[in-house]
């Protein structure tokens, strides 16, 4: 089963979409299986980290601007390869073993749409296997 989300997303920012895998995982019926997270952008991605403290999402953007800073040297057009570089590092999607029809998680874990270039309308995919 396959299931598309959107988002307008208006800063760079870690969106917490855990809800919306669990909503998948539910409406799939599967109970024991895998489902995949896929982001069909190139400035956004898609990872797994601390749900619990808002702080190191902010510090995970911060320490990926430091990673990645915007160079003069970059040759790019439309003048966004910092975050098509940092989209590449963090990678487009995760895959989260579904046990008991839920996403089996640490208790500290969510699952982020990463955006690198906002403002956008973006999506991601949920696909969910038995
Ligand atoms: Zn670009």
């Amino acid at each position: 089963m396959l299931y598309e989300y959107s988002l307008i997303t208006k800063k760079e920012h870690l969106y917490n979409i855990t809800a919306q895998l669990r909503e998948a995982i539910t409406k799939s019926g599967v109970a024991e299986g895998l489902a995949v997270v896929f982001c069909p952008h190139t400035t956004a991605g898609i990872t797994i980290n601390e749900n619990a403290d808002p702080d190191v999402v902010d510090d995970m953007i911060l320490g990926l601007g430091k990673a990645f800073p915007d160079r003069v040297e970059f040759a790019h057009f439309e003048g966004n390869s910092a975050a098509h570089l940092k989209a590449s590092c963090i990678g487009e999607s995760v895959t989260v073993i579904v046990s008991e029809g839920k996403p089996l998680l640490g208790t500290w874990q969510g699952v982020y749409f990463c955006e690198f270039d906002p403002p956008r309308s973006r999506k991601f995919f949920v696909k969910v296997l038995g």
